[in-house]
């Protein structure tokens, strides 16, 4: 900041404005102490010297010992690595979060400010990378994105799969598409790609043997360890080296609820309280919650309490963390706690192994997550709460103890977590695999029941998302891809929502379906209201945007208008009661999605058609050709039931349609809560429906 640095220097501009070089330099030395402190710092050599020996090391230590920030690090001085090193997260505020540490602890800007720059990030919607970036943080999706334009990833000459054991399916493919990769050996590489496979928990072996190609031979492991490695050895490239780094873990003293709960927003509530008069400062405490929805009622009811307290007792301050919240509100929880004052954060699962905060002593767990789960019965993906496994329950109670003894307070009792299973089940044993398989499609894969899968779905899971992609014309019915298909797995998106945009080009409406699109792509552009009285004046405020065709020509409407507002979008947005950050974010995506359309070939036209009923059929004909397996017909009992699923479903109170009956309906997602709901719904005429199944079958 301004004033900070002394004046000493004659090239200084008249304003003393500090030169950005220096600031970065301090910053870099003011952090490397810190650095050498981490579990992982003795390390850095015999990580580097296993890779000098072998292509592949799988590399285990607990959460926080500093795994995902210096491994690159290390390895940016090798050899063989001359080109970049690529690090995936299974989510983007990790890979944004870390990406700006790597780049502060590196004295370098991030890729998008300089071109100089050796850091860098790409994320869906967000590429900060530029020409000169060494050290690149990105989401799974977007290694298997460039996976499909760069099959051999010549720009890189290592990839560091991190957080492997959140075992999401992109890294479940990542792994796959790297196994074949490093058996397919140098290519037209000059220096074999190295891999890098890191966990945060033990369970090396099934890692180490999937990787080794001896394993197929031989007779047991020939995985060797780091530590007898010399780097005069030749390479051998069909083993795999592994590494363990020890974390430092204090004692975590364990409290378990006496009887079971299920208002564990309560409980929370009253443990926050608790411990803030009971426990000395400093001492933070990390709430883990399923979502959003949780999350916020729960920072609500803290600061309402927080404002009642003594002025002798210490502040709290409470700080919200999940996906959809906003860079600059994520990076508040690595900020020093304020004099005399608690942090409390109210987490997600993201805290658990993702993003380590610092300062937590105390740590409250509800016992349950959000997961994704392909629903069988329905035919549809659906997110739930289910209690978590015992293996992240262990993790959860081990960010109290990182930097000195603390606490956990579990909100169930030790009979419940005496019934939770081992660990997690990975999401390919309980996912969609539609975009899996339309990714694998478009590499050249053509027998996917033979991929490399660490662990295998059910055939009867593959064959559903076989037919799911005929049904979008994506395959043909021989299994092989189509041209649609190929544009749908370029775009970055569901292969649903690909299919919407793909059909917008035949039926010229390609804008107006990024727009809605772009829409769909966020949490909730209308802002949720909790009294019946503001809810009565959103409703008011928001008629002139709403659409009796639904939902999405609501949205459609909604984009525009903003689109169209040039004045103050800001106020625009609180007379609708609309919330900004969310339109931001739309028109990031909307931006983004033109550009990828673009590139691919995908033509919008300039001039949008006025407003008519042929329009609108068209518009709602894509989404049909995209959500085919979303559809409701009305029943004689005035309920819906889904035509490929003969299941009931509800339309959603949030709905602009909702409590109207109309012949049939297509909704763009499911929610599951006591009952089927379907939410983001228009309405459709059977015979539109038909014409649609008619055209697949
Ligand atoms: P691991 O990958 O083993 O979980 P990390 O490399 O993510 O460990 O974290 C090492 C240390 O760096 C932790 O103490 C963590 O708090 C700190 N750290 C990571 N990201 C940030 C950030 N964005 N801001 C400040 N500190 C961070």
């Amino acid at each position: 900041s301004k004033g900070k640095f002394p004046s000493n220097t004659h090239n200084e501009t008249k304003h003393n404005a500090p030169n950005p070089s220096i600031q970065l330099v301090k910053r870099r030395d003011a952090l490397l102490p810190g650095r050498k402190s981490l579990p992982i710092w003795p390390h850095a050599e015999s990580i580097r010297s296993a890779l000098r020996k072998n292509n592949v090391l799988v590399l285990t230590g607990e959460t926080g010992s500093g795994k995902s920030t210096q491994v690159p690090q290390f390895l940016t001085s090798e050899p063989w690595c001359t080109k970049c090193i690529a690090i995936t997260q299974p989510r983007r505020v990790a890979a944004i979060s870390l990406a700006r540490r790597v780049a502060e602890e590196m004295g370098s800007l991030m890729g998008n400010q300089s071109p100089a720059a050796k850091v860098g990030y790409s994320v869906r919607f967000d590429n900060a990378s530029g020409p000169n970036t060494r050290v690149k943080f990105l989401t799974e999706g977007m290694l298997l994105q460039e996976m499909l334009r760069d099959a051999n990833l010549e720009q890189y000459s290592a990839i560091v799969v991190d957080e492997v054991h959140e075992r999401s399916v992109n890294v479940d493919l990542i792994l796959g598409f790297l196994k074949e990769l490093v058996a397919r050996g140098m290519g037209k590489r000059k220096h074999p790609l190295k891999v890098v496979i890191m966990s945060a928990t033990a369970d090396v072996d099934a890692l180490v043997n999937f990787f080794d190609q001896n394993a197929d031979s031989n007779t047991g492991s020939s995985a060797n360890s780091a530590d007898n490695s010399a780097a005069t050895e030749p390479v051998d490239s069909k083993s795999v080296s592994k590494c363990f780094v020890e974390g430092r873990q204090y004692p975590v003293k364990m409290t378990y609820l006496p009887n079971p709960t299920q208002d564990w927003v309560e409980s929370a509530l009253k443990l926050i309280f608790q411990i803030h008069y009971k426990e000395p400062l400093p001492g933070d405490i990390l709430v883990f919650l399923t979502g959003q929805d949780t999350i916020e009622s729960l920072e609500k009811l803290v600061n309402d309490y927080a404002e009642g307290m003594d002025k002798d007792v210490p502040k709290l301050l409470a700080l919200p963390l999940f996906a959809a919240l906003p860079q600059h509100a994520q990076q508040r929880i690595f900020e020093p706690t304020p004099n005399r004052t608690r942090k409390v954060i109210l987490a997600t699962n993201i805290a658990e192994t993702s993003v380590t905060v610092p300062g937590v002593r105390f740590v409250i767990d509800c016992g349950k997550s959000k997961i994704k789960q392909f629903r069988n019965r329905l035919g549809l993906e659906s997110l739930l709460v289910k209690p978590i496994s015992k293996s992240a329950a262990i993790q959860r109670k081990g960010r109290a103890g990182r930097e000195a003894p603390g606490q956990c307070y579990r909100l169930y009792t030790e009979e419940g977590y005496a019934e939770m299973e081992e660990r997690t089940t990975p999401e390919i044993l309980r996912c969609d695999l539609s975009h899996a398989i339309l990714t694998m499609k478009a590499r050249g894969i053509d027998d996917v029941l033979s991929f490399p899968f660490l662990d295998r779905p059910p055939r009867e899971a593959l064959e559903k998302a076989l037919l799911q992609l005929l049904h979008l014309g994506a395959l043909t019915d021989t299994g092989s891809i189509t041209e649609s298909g190929s544009r749908i797995a370029k775009l970055p998106l569901t292969p649903t929502l690909g299919r919407v945009l793909v059909e917008a080009v035949e039926q010229d409406c390609l804008g107006d379906a990024i727009d809605i699109v772009s829409a769909l792509s966020v949490e909730n552009i209308f802002l949720n209201l909790v009294t019946e009285e503001r809810k009565e004046e959103a409703e008011e405020a928001r008629r002139e945007l709403f659409r009796r065709e639904g939902d999405h020509m609501t949205l459609l409407v909604t984009v525009q208008q903003y689109a169209e507002e040039h004045a103050d979008r800001k106020l625009w947005c609180q007379k609708h009661f609309v919330s900004h950050r969310a339109m931001q974010n739309v028109m990031n995506i909307r931006k983004q999605l033109h550009e990828q359309c673009k590139r691919l070939g995908l033509s919008v036209s300039e001039e949008r058609p006025p407003p008519s009923d042929a329009h609108t059929k068209a518009i709602l004909h894509c989404l049909l050709k995209g959500f085919i397996s979303n559809t409701a017909r009305l029943m004689p009992d005035s309920s819906y039931r889904t035509l490929m699923g003969n299941q009931t479903v509800s339309i959603h109170p949030s709905s602009v349609i909702f409590g109207r009956k109309t012949e049939g309906i297509v909704f763009t997602e499911f929610v599951f809560t006591g009952k089927a709901w379907a939410r983001g719904v228009s309405a459709v005429q059977l015979d539109w429906i038909t014409e649609v199944v008619e055209s697949i079958m």
